[in-house]
């Protein structure tokens, strides 16, 4: 349970809406902190990898997940750098490497119980904006406020791709598209907290609208 002096904006849905960029906005604007509950599942993704543990394998996953020590600390610039076992893992953590791997490590549910339990932990007293899956819908389902973004697969593969090419990274719209597909599938398929708009949600479609006008809405 969390106290009464908590209060959570819970921002919720599929890869490439702006969730992002529009929970860092919207924190900074509110006085609120900021939580990206999806950088804490690409570090355990990423402990399971350098282990070598394989993704078919969720009792090895589960294993990684308990002994793994995961850490935000939020920059002033709104980002936040993610420690995993006291090492910096910021950057690693978005490589393509990560991103494929991912859902599975996310669908493992001793992964979602031990790192739901940081999420609360987390927002414990504070006032924050919380970007994620499953967040209206499990992690604060009492949230103050609950935002769920949408856009077709095209708009968000096309955000992903143009995010890609201004990174100076390479990549193939199609690829990008195939991916936010897959990734989409699996995510709201999985047995334990898929995802999903919790039933009180604010829907939000950004397929067309600009970062000010998600945030105005
Ligand atoms: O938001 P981001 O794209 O970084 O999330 C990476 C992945 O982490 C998602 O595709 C999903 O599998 C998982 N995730 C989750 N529950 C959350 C946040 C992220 O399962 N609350």
């Amino acid at each position: 349970m969390t106290s009464s002096a908590t209060r959570v904006v819970a921002i919720d849905g599929p890869a490439g809406t702006g969730k992002s960029s529009v929970s860092k906005l919207l924190a900074e604007k509110v006085g609120a902190s900021y939580l990206d509950t999806g950088a804490m599942y690409r570090a355990v993704t990423l402990a399971v990898l350098d282990a070598g543990v394989a993704l078919d394998d969720p009792a090895g996953i589960a294993k990684v997940a308990q002994a793994a020590d995961i850490k935000l600390i939020p920059n002033a610039d709104g980002s936040s750098t993610v420690l995993l076992d006291g090492r910096d893992v910021s950057g690693p953590i978005r490589t393509e490497h990560v991103t494929s791997a991912v859902s599975a490590v996310s669908a493992v549910p001793e992964v979602r119980t031990k790192l739901v339990a940081l999420q609360r932990e987390n927002a414990e007293g504070r006032f924050v904006v919380v970007e994620g899956r499953d967040i209206g819908t499990v992690v604060f389902p009492s949230a103050d406020v609950k935002i769920f973004l949408t856009a077709t697969p095209e708009a968000r593969a096309e955000r992903r791709h143009k995010q890609n090419l201004d990174a100076g990274r390479e990549s193939d719209y199609d690829a990008v598209l195939a991916s936010v597909n897959r990734r989409d599938h699996l995510d709201s398929t999985r047995a334990v907290s898929p995802l999903r708009a919790a039933e009180d949600a604010v829907v939000v479609d950004t397929s067309d609208k600009t970062l000010m006008e998600v945030l105005d809405e």
